[in-house]
């Protein structure tokens, strides 16, 4: 039998950088135990579009339908700010999201143990945090028609539609019942049904799919107002929360900086099942490609590195190996190596990200 496959889009900035160090860890697992990639690498954002004059071309584009799963570093940066719109290299990430039609939008929010005093709120608050948000990607409010700024008598009127089909809504909820199922089985829906029409159908229709399919995940209802505040009152009582386009945008950022850094936060984007029952899917950083930062050896890889442990959780089944690179991570941070963004105190050296990577191939050989 092949090897699955990986399509590498290291991007721009410091997407090269932690990608370098997620190659590392490909190896690791390739030579240490046994599992290899057939891994293939492409541009993405500004590199392709200096290359190729459009931020993903459709060679790529055909390769990244074609593999098991997409792993990205990160697009953009001010060379390309005056680009036209068209051609900017947020396009290619958005061409890979729409055209591989990936709706679910998993964002974690974890607390390491040895960061727990990073985050703003109180330590017992945060600590032991494990939290997943699933966000629709595809639809609402940010695509819904019709849409635009019109003139009405003497003034404009800007106007965006919320619109969700009962598909769209059911699709997403399977999606949250399955993880849910692989965590603390419980899921909590969130929308505004008290004053959205659009709310009210994703509340029957959640409700729907958990009572004809998923009877054995306890399910419950929030408007995504009230979630906002549990979620910064008591974070531990989630465990998978489910929700539409524009509060999961909003959501999502908020449950990650419960935990601290931008450097630590991995996503993944999930699709319909392909032939062989793999979902289509899109591992990244949640962070940007940092220019301020690109170059200086300085980003944190571990948002990257903890990307490609979802890709080994939800697109190759390997749970265990996943949980093995997230303890190594957890293992470099509880000795105190840090990389710059993960410190707060004077005096003390971070870490490179080269040495951030080594860290953790260290850590997972002592898990041997
Ligand atoms: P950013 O995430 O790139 O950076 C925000 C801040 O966090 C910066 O100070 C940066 O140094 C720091 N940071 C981010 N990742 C880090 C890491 N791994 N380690 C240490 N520090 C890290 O966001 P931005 O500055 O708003 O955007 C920069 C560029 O990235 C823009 O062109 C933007 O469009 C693009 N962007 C791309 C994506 C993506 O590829 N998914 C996401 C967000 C922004």
């Amino acid at each position: 039998m092949s090897n699955p496959s990986l399509l590498i889009l290291a991007g721009d900035g410091i997407g090269p950088e932690v990608m370098a160090e997620v190659r590392k860890i490909i190896d690791w697992f390739g030579t240490k135990r046994g599992i290899s990639f057939d891994v293939t690498e492409d541009l993405v954002g500004g590199a392709a579009y200096d290359v190729h004059g459009v931020p993903l071309s459709d060679a790529t584009m055909e390769k990244a339908q074609e593999v098991d799963a997409v792993l990205l570093g990160a697009v953009g940066g001010p060379k390309y700010d005056k680009l036209d719109f068209s051609v900017k290299p947020e396009r290619g990430l958005l061409r890979l999201r729409k055209e591989m039609d990936l709706y679910a939008n998993l964002r974690p929010a974890q607390c390491f143990d040895a960061l727990s005093d990073f985050s703003s709120l109180k330590q017992e608050v945060v600590s032991g945090l494990d939290i997943m948000i699933v966000r629709e990607l595809t639809s609402g409010v940010y695509f819904g028609e019709p849409r635009g700024i019109i003139k009405e008598g003497n003034e404009r009127v800007g106007i965006n539609t919320q619109r969700y089909t009962e598909s769209e809504i059911a699709r997403v909820a399977r999606s949250a019942f399955e993880l849910a199922r692989k965590r603390g089985n419980k899921v909590c829906s969130m929308e505004k049904a008290n004053v959205m029409e659009s709310g009210i159908l994703w509340r029957d229709v959640v409700q729907e799919i958990h009572d004809a399919e998923y009877p054995d995940v306890e399910l419950s209802h929030m408007y995504a107002d009230a979630g906002a505040m549990q979620l910064t009152r008591w974070p531990k009582q989630f465990d998978v929360i489910v929700t539409d386009n524009l509060f999961g945008d909003l959501l999502s950022d908020l449950a990650a900086m419960l935990t601290g850094s931008l450097g630590m936060l991995p996503s993944a984007s999930l699709g319909a099942p392909m032939a062989n029952g793999r979902p289509k899917a899109l591992y990244e950083p949640v962070h940007g490609s940092a220019p301020d930062i690109a170059g200086s050896g300085k980003a944190n890889p571990c948002a990257c590195i903890l990307s490609f442990a979802m890709a080994l959780r939800y697109s190759f089944d390997l749970g265990a190996e996943a949980d093995r690179l997230e303890a190594a991570v957890n293992a470099v941070l509880a000795k105190g190596i840090r990389t710059a963004d993960l410190l707060n105190t004077e005096g003390v050296t971070p870490a490179s990200t080269s040495e951030m990577g080594d860290a953790v191939i260290a850590a997972l050989e002592e898990s041997l």
